[in-house]
């Protein structure tokens, strides 16, 4: 079911994109300073200046883990969000997860990227205004500790991104597994601090057979957003998103990496080509 852009190897570990939805957001908005007539010619705004973004999950199968990279905006999406945000959701994470014949028992480990509603709707649900529950009953939830401290307590100008009652249930025992900086969380697999959109914001890295995987979460969020400048105006610390990403990039550039967007709708991945001063996206054949 999955069109063979949506999936790739790594070594001896599969990588799936997992669509959960689009939503739509003010252009302006995702690509801060960079002015109109240049976002537009690489995304094209609708009547109220908004583009298309992806709520892109990925799948990642080691020989012995099911991880999940994200869960998107998850499927109890309050009604003003999906007003605000025309989400659409169809078949969502878990209708895809059941496509590849997998029950949410049959996910290891969730990592998160950071805990903005639209990374981690999914790591939670509730039946019929019940109380939240952790969707993937097996699964150990990764997500760095200082990132878990602002999403249960955000600062006043990230209030809007963060439901702290969806993710208070992960606070149980033996849920959550809350890391500092980089880390391993599997054979293959570490999580990597990437500073800027949020104070504790991770990617996650995935080596196996010489090749590495690098999902970039929002530090990168589409493609367009691979020139420095283009930096969501949602970022908390902007100048860390530069310094960061410039780095990041050119050793992607440099060693081969495959890497993942967040929020890219046709190419949630593709490799980094050197042209002069800038980076040139390569879409995966
Ligand atoms: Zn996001």
């Amino acid at each position: 079911m999955n069109p063979s852009n949506e999936r790739l190897e790594i070594g001896d570990i599969e990588v799936v994109r997992l669509l959960d939805g689009t939503f739509r957001v003010d252009g302006g908005a995702m690509f801060g300073v960079v002015p109109r007539t240049l976002w537009a010619q690489r995304a094209v705004p609708d009547a109220e200046n908004r583009i298309t973004l992806a709520l892109n999950c990925f799948l990642i199968r080691t020989p012995d883990r099911t991880i999940l990279l994200d869960t998107g905006v998850g499927p109890n999406v309050d009604r003003r969000y999906v007003n605000f945000y025309s989400f659409e959701r169809d078949p969502g994470l878990f209708g895809l997860l059941n496509g590849l014949g997998l029950e949410p028992s049959a996910i290891d480990i969730v990592v998160n990227s950071h805990l903005h509603f639209d990374h981690c709707g999914g790591n939670t649900v509730r039946t019929n205004g019940g109380p939240w529950a952790p969707a993937f009953p097996r699964a150990r939830y990764v997500v760095q500790r200082g990132e878990w401290e602002q999403a249960l307590h955000p600062v006043e100008r990230d209030k809007p991104s963060y439901i702290p009652a969806r993710l208070k249930p992960l606070g149980g025992p033996g849920i959550l597994s809350l890391v500092e900086g980089d880390v391993p969380i599997a054979p293959g697999v570490e999580v990597v601090l990437v500073p800027g959109h949020t104070a504790f914001h991770q990617g996650v890295k995935v080596v196996s057979g010489g090749r590495t995987f690098f999902y970039l979460g929002d530090a990168v969020p589409t493609a367009a957003h691979i020139d420095l400048p283009y930096i969501m105006s949602y970022d908390l610390y902007p100048v860390d998103t530069f310094n960061n990403k410039k780095a990041l990039l050119a050793r992607a550039a440099e060693e081969g990496w495959v890497v993942a967007f967040s929020h890219d709708l046709s190419h949630p991945f593709g490799t980094l080509r050197p042209s002069g001063k800038r980076l040139d996206f390569v879409p995966l054949k």
